[in-house]
């Protein structure tokens, strides 16, 4: 009898993680590698939000806190929720949790069971299919191609919902191509989704600040009112304010999905620690200028390595509308061979032939739900784009 539950069955271990080991084990033999991997912006928490930390540890308020968020970070939720996306929730309409990611996997777990349907555009951040299999339901995955800017056509949402249909997740700047709806193609898409009343919307917002060249922001609650009771809002203060590795995200709906995402969450994880709360409070209510000048920050860096991947050989990539990732298309590789005889025949092929012949790590497309692509991230100090990009375009003219 197998020791391990059924439930472990149903999902993979993620393919990136295949890529990680690779590296590790290189960097163990002494290789210096260029890691275009990062999946988490490399600045500095803000100062105030570590002062608030701080603070609190001083007055030693370091203890159990509400499941649901303590009230200061329920309130400073609230009025971002107001402020940025012109979104009405009452306190009983929030929830926080451990990063995004609880509470996405909160709300999946809460609501899917066995034969649910969740429709997963691709590509898709990885955990997302997973996380719907893990709870028992089937993600519907909908292939949004490069030739629509990798975005899904409301054409496309309309065939995938059936009677099973119980959410679309969303997310917009996407990760991995940074695909950002415009505020008409999110109104397009609502409309299909007032079509179908049982379909309920998760909006992953995490990626809401980093856009580029002046994209607009939308969220599907707020772009069709009509769609706000049955849409959870999700966001979280990793990408916008540095603060990964605080775990601290939250997300607003209707007041009974909340409640059992919060009744999810007792039973694990319990409330968030209050150090972090105090600091994502201070984050979302202090000065917001920081967010624009990092985000500029990082669409510089965009250009840098796009410019070099534009440049390469059988790669083929657009620029990203926001997040902090290329999402290059290595079709023109595929079917050739390596100068020491490997043949390149899928994505992972190509990546790992990137990572052992010229030292620069990338994630494989297979891993997001298309191939064949690659995902760089150019959150890399300029010197590491450059070099990596060189030695990218370097190992695409070697293939024959
Ligand atoms: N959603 C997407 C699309 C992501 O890419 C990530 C992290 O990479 C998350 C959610 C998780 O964010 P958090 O750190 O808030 O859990």
């Amino acid at each position: 009898m197998d020791f391990f539950a059924p439930r472990m069955s149903r999902f993979k271990p993620s393919p990136s993680q295949i890529a990680s080991a690779r590296v590790r084990e290189l960097q163990g033999q002494g290789r210096d590698i260029v890691k275009l991997t990062a999946g988490e912006p490399d600045f500095p928490t803000p100062d105030h939000a570590k002062a608030a930390a701080i603070e609190v540890m001083d007055r030693n308020e370091i203890h159990y806190t509400p499941i649901n968020g303590t009230l200061e970070m329920r309130k400073a939720v609230q009025a971002k929720f107001k402020r940025d996306n012109n979104l009405d929730y009452e306190l009983d309409q929030i929830a926080v949790g451990s990063g995004t990611k609880q509470v996405l996997f909160n709300a999946l777990m809460a609501t899917v069971g066995a034969g649910d349907e969740v429709i997963v555009p691709a590509p898709f951040w990885a955990s997302y299919p997973d996380m719907v299999l893990l709870a028992g339901g089937e993600p519907v995955i909908v292939q949004a191609g490069q030739n629509n800017q990798f975005k899904m056509r409301p054409k496309q949402l309309d065939e995938a919902i059936g009677a099973k249909t119980k959410w679309l997740i969303f997310s917009s700047p996407s990760n991995p191509t940074g695909a950002t709806y415009t505020r008409d193609e999110l109104r397009a898409l609502a409309d299909v989704l007032l079509g179908h009343p049982h379909v309920h919307v998760l909006c992953d917002d995490v990626y809401e600040h980093l856009r580029f060249d002046g994209r607009e922001f939308g969220t599907l609650a707020e772009i069709e009112p009509k769609l706000y009771d049955r849409t959870v809002t999700c966001n979280g203060v990793s990408k916008a304010y540095s603060m990964t590795g605080w775990r601290v995200g939250f997300a607003g709906g209707p007041k009974e999905i909340i409640a059992n995402l919060s009744k999810m969450q007792s039973q694990s994880t319990a409330g968030v620690s209050a150090v972090s709360q105090a600091a994502a409070v201070a984050a979302l209510t202090g000065p917001q200028e920081l967010v624009a000048e990092r985000t500029a920050d990082l669409q510089r860096r965009r250009d840098i390595l796009f410019e070099k991947l534009s440049a390469a050989e059988g790669l083929n990539c657009d620029l990203p509308e926001g997040a902090m990732y290329i999402f290059c298309s290595c079709a023109g590789a595929i079917g050739k061979t390596a100068p020491d005889g490997r043949a390149i025949e899928t994505d992972t092929d190509f990546t790992m032939y990137l990572l052992d012949s010229v030292g620069v790590a990338v994630v494989q497309g297979v891993a997001y739900g298309l191939s064949p692509y690659f995902r760089a991230s150019f959150v890399a100090p300029e010197e590491d784009l450059l070099r990596g990009g060189d030695l990218i375009r370097q190992a695409c003219a070697a293939l024959t």
